[in-house]
């Protein structure tokens, strides 16, 4: 449910996103702020700014037109394995092995395989496997195929065997059970504090240059900012395997040179995290 939730929520965005830079030389044209900006809720912005990069070396290199080789898809940024992969298939139906969460799983079933998908000796299994599957033609119909059986038949959880047309072949005995993961990853709680400093219908802020949030306009860390020693409401947002929770401080004094300020108008176009919107927005009406 959790799933359905999140792709309700975010294809409308991704398709505002695509209607904004419809064509690849739309979307290199534009300034990164700009596709940043129109990216806010999508969460991840490092893919964002890679498909920027991507579209501006299609460009350059390949005239306007996305490569059909391999190794010129995986020299364009953000582009692995398995994208390049789905690429070559979907969109070329060039011969091309691929492997998203759904065909995974029914390969891993289909061969009863015992060992984690996420080991070494795993991969290797499962990519003789997937390699049996995938014919020398017609690479898309057979990616669609699986995937879709993954996605309606052979689903997570309790699968409909009597359904599927892999059933004679299929080697499963506890389909419940696998694919198997040896790796569980853990939620890590963190707890940040952030200043909020606010002057002459201004508030203040920094522009990031770390990795994650880079060029996007965020609440300063409060350091050794002094605090009024009012904490404004916080809020939680998960981000990779961390669940962070957001405390912001009204803070006094000085503010920091590295700081700009914006009015609440500015902000309004302002790329920033949402976290970040989400607390500026609350918090600017009442400032
Ligand atoms: S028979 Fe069952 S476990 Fe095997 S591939 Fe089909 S749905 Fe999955």
């Amino acid at each position: 449910m959790l799933q359905q939730t999140t792709v309700s929520t975010v294809m409308p965005r991704f398709h505002a996103w695509m209607g904004r830079f419809p064509t690849i030389s739309d979307l290199a044209e534009a300034e990164e702020q700009e596709v940043l900006a129109a990216w806010e809720g999508l969460g991840y912005y490092s893919r964002a700014r890679r498909l920027h990069a991507a579209a501006r070396t299609v460009m350059e290199r390949h005239g306007g037109d996305i490569p059909v080789e391999e190794s010129d898809l995986l020299s364009l940024p953000g582009i692995g394995a398995y994208t390049a992969a789905a690429i070559r298939a979907f969109a070329y139906d060039q011969h091309a092995v691929v492997l998203d969460t759904n065909i995974i799983r029914v390969l891993a079933r289909w061969g009863n395989m015992s060992d984690p998908i996420d080991t070494a000796l795993g991969k290797n299994n499962l990519a003789a496997i997937a390699a049996s599957f995938f014919p020398r033609t017609e690479c898309r119909a057979m990616a669609s195929a699986l995937m879709d059986l993954g996605a309606t038949i052979c689903k997570s959880g309790d699968p409909d065997c009597t359904s599927c047309p892999l059933q004679k072949t299929c080697r499963v005995s506890e389909p419940k059970k696998l694919p198997k993961k040896s790796s569980r990853s853990v939620t890590t709680k963190l707890v940040e504090h952030r200043a909020w400093f606010w002057k002459a219908n201004r508030l203040y802020l920094e522009q990031s240059q770390g990795p994650r949030w880079r060029g996007l306009w965020i609440l300063p860390e409060l350091g050794n900012a002094q605090s009024s020693g009012r904490i404004l409401p916080e809020i939680t947002y998960p981000i990779t395997r961390y669940r962070v929770k957001m405390k912001v401080h009204r803070v006094v004094g000085k503010i920091p040179a590295l700081l700009k300020g914006f009015t609440v108008d500015e902000l309004v176009a302002l790329p920033m995290p949402s976290p970040f919107r989400k607390v500026i927005v609350n918090l600017a009406s009442g400032s």
